[in-house]
């Protein structure tokens, strides 16, 4: 897309600091990284969610998964990484084009302290499978 400003670094119009790329992939640091080493994943083509992105390139980009996120981990000696993709508003996405973030995470560095875990009634975790399970 013209103004999107993802395709515009994809195309070279737009600075970055690419760790990776090929034919349909590119791997940048995030200019505002959550820990250093902080990286995204993502199409050089424009598709704002994952549910748009054809198959095949989700396949492309889950295959730079393990090796860019050891190569993260290692070059900023973390201990371990988040991977994690946003889709839609409410769940923070910024920027419509699809792309993956590798956090590096050391012990104790205070991120994502808010995420807690909950629990299910009874009977809804059936519930909730089953209307999963037919959208499939
Ligand atoms: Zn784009």
């Amino acid at each position: 897309m013209e103004d999107c400003v993802f395709c515009k670094i994809a195309r070279g119009e737009f600075p970055s600091a690419r760790v990776y790329e090929d034919q349909k992939c590119l791997a940048i640091l995030d200019i505002n990284p959550v820990t250093p080493g902080h990286t995204l994943v993502m199409p050089r083509a424009h598709y704002a969610t994952l549910a748009e992105t054809p198959t095949e390139l989700v396949q492309a980009l889950a295959g730079l998964f393990g090796r860019v996120s050891e190569a993260v981990v290692k070059a900023v000696s973390a201990e371990g990484f988040n991977l994690f993709a946003a889709n839609g508003r409410c769940a923070g996405q910024v920027i419509d084009h699809l792309h993956f973030h590798i956090v590096p995470r050391h012990p104790n560095d205070g991120v994502f302290p808010g995420w807690t875990a909950s629990s299910y009634a009874e009977g809804e975790m059936e519930k909730l499978r089953a209307q999963i399970s037919r959208q499939l």
